[in-house]
């Protein structure tokens, strides 16, 4: 039982261990992921917010320079100088501090007008491969799309330029893709990439510009602009690699086709660190608070175990009736202080009734051994004890005497003097042969007027001396019976257990043969 519930309670502890690891590394799992997500939809939100500054300001620029008289002139006159010396300084300043990679002017459909990344180009049909000019030019409304030109993939916002409701051409302002990757580092990203589709830079950049993208390190189908992370899915969403998130936005063309993934790789070591030191915190304090209860419920089964073994110790003690070693009541102190007390009562009280039933049972066996009138032992003795006797002088070789004696003539004293008187004098003869016996002598009526004695240690001649003595004794008794003094003998046989005998009654029928001889020989004497 107490093995049982340590064991129960040891096993507890044990599965509240394992289900708190558990437990504990789920929530790792599950906050770790909440965290990669946070990180995720912030760098989303970044990227829309980035997106939709860059497309306002090249909104606003577009619409401010498309209705410019200047420009609209430089149209008109098809004056490329006019147009040229107007812009340059703004293109170059917004080049030289990478706001802008491009402003191109377009005549209708698609014809390039200037160009200020190359000057020295013009009259060139770009309907093939600047497909947003062509839409522009004949829908009248403004585009912003990722492209890939012949030169760069990036982010292009074109506008129509009208006059009198008719199209002259339109302007479209250029971003580099790699814009993003310099914005989100210093939005503090550890590492950010683009990933070019290598298809369609291949089929939309010049060969020469190609070249430059082709050196670029691969992976799967694309062309990398910064560090290639290894096993990346290229699909929208995010993903969590050795305490990194890595968030990929996808990025389509004027064509909806997949032109990039812009990758960003953050670090969340430190809030993985911070997350597992406080999930160990906690389980610490929960184990310590499982460990503190466990302790305090295993000193309580102690406590109630030792008690209940101090009052096992009194059952077993009551049990084997070993009364005199029960300890004493103490003060109780609790509950099971009174359940000892309470037994140690019990233990008093049993012992009490036992003492009195082992009383009573001594009386009652003394008296089914005890003849009424004399108080002698009866005939039920002899016949119950003798083998037991006869067994115990054997063993002992111990010398036994036997008396066997009678009172003479007893049935006139009857006749004369009544019954009464007969029992009286029986009572006398008997007091007076227990006024001479030792204790450890047997006296037994063994019939109405006739006793035996059993004298262990004595030789026949102090049986002989005893009965001698008794003899005399009874002879020179005087009974007073109203004025009358009454006088009466006995008449002794003795005898002697041997060793050819195989029941004390054998030595007693010598006795009895001898008392025979006495009543013979004239009464009032003894006989060996
Ligand atoms: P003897 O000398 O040969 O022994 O003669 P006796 O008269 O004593 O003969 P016996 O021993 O045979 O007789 C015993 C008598 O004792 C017979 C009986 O009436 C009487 N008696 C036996 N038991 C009692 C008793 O308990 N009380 C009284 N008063 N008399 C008893
Ligand atoms: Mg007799
Ligand atoms: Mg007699």
């Amino acid at each position: 039982m107490k093995k049982r519930i340590y064991f129960i309670l040891a096993t507890l502890t044990i599965i509240i261990i394992i289900i708190s690891f558990f437990y504990n590394q789920q929530s790792l799992t599950k906050l770790v992921t909440q965290k990669a997500k946070e990180t995720y939809e912030n760098r989303l939100k970044e990227y829309n917010v980035l997106y939709d500054s860059k497309k306002t300001f090249l909104d606003a620029f577009a619409k401010f320079l498309t209705s410019s008289p200047i420009i609209i002139e430089s149209y008109l006159e098809n004056n490329r100088t006019k147009l040229i010396s107007y812009i340059k300084p703004l293109y170059k300043n917004l080049h030289n501090s990478n706001i802008i990679e491009e402003i191109h002017f377009f005549k209708a459909p698609a014809i390039s007008f200037v160009n200020f990344a190359n000057l020295k180009q013009y009259n060139i049909n770009v309907s093939k491969s600047r497909a947003d000019i062509l839409w522009v030019d004949t829908s009248f409304q403004p585009s912003t799309h990722y492209y890939v030109c012949r030169l760069y993939p990036g982010l292009r916002a074109t506008y129509p330029i009208i006059y009198n409701g008719k199209i002259l051409g339109s302007l479209s302002f250029g971003l580099n893709i790699k814009i993003f990757k310099k914005l989100f580092e210093k939005l503090g990203a550890q590492s950010v990439s683009i990933y070019l589709n290598n298809d369609i830079l291949k089929k939309m950049l010049l060969p020469q510009k190609y070249k430059e993208y082709a050196k670029l390190p691969t992976y799967e189908n694309y062309k990398v602009l910064g560090k290639v992370f290894k096993n990346i899915d290229l699909k929208p969403g995010f993903e969590v690699k050795n305490n990194y998130v890595f968030t990929k936005i996808k990025i389509s063309d004027f064509f909806g086709h997949p032109m990039a993934y812009l990758v960003i790789k953050d670090d969340i070591k430190q809030s993985i660190a911070t997350i597992k030191r406080i999930l160990i915190e906690k389980t610490i304090i929960e184990l310590l608070g499982f460990l503190v209860a466990f302790g305090i419920v295993f000193i309580l089964f102690r406590w109630i175990f030792t008690k209940m073994e101090d009052i096992n110790k009194i059952l077993t003690l009551i049990k084997e009736q070993k009364f005199s070693q029960i300890p004493q009541k103490t003060t109780p102190k609790d509950e099971l202080d009174i359940y000892k007390n309470n037994l140690i009562e019990v233990a008093q009280k049993i012992k009490t009734y036992l003492n009195i039933l082992s009383e009573k049972v001594e009386e009652y066996s003394d008296k089914a051994y005890k003849d009424g009138l004399t108080e002698a032992l009866n005939r039920r003795f002899l016949e119950e004890k003798a083998n037991q006797l006869f067994t115990k002088y054997s063993l002992k070789k111990t010398k036994v005497g036997i008396v066997m004696l009678d009172i003479d003539n007893f049935k006139q004293i009857n006749d004369n003097f009544g019954h009464d008187i007969g029992d009286l004098i029986i009572t006398k003869l008997a007091d007076t042969i227990k006024s001479i016996i030792r204790k450890e002598d047997f006296l037994i009526r063994y019939g109405g007027e006739e006793f035996l004695l059993i004298l262990p240690n004595s030789s026949l001649q102090d049986t002989y001396k005893v009965a001698e003595k008794i003899r005399k004794a009874i002879e020179n008794l005087e009974v007073k019976i109203g004025n009358k003094n009454l006088k009466f003998t006995i008449s002794v046989g003795i005898s002697e257990l041997n060793s050819f005998d195989k029941t004390l009654f054998d030595a007693i029928k010598r006795a009895d043969i001898n008392l025979y001889k006495a009543k013979q020989n004239g009464k009032n004497r003894v006989e060996i």
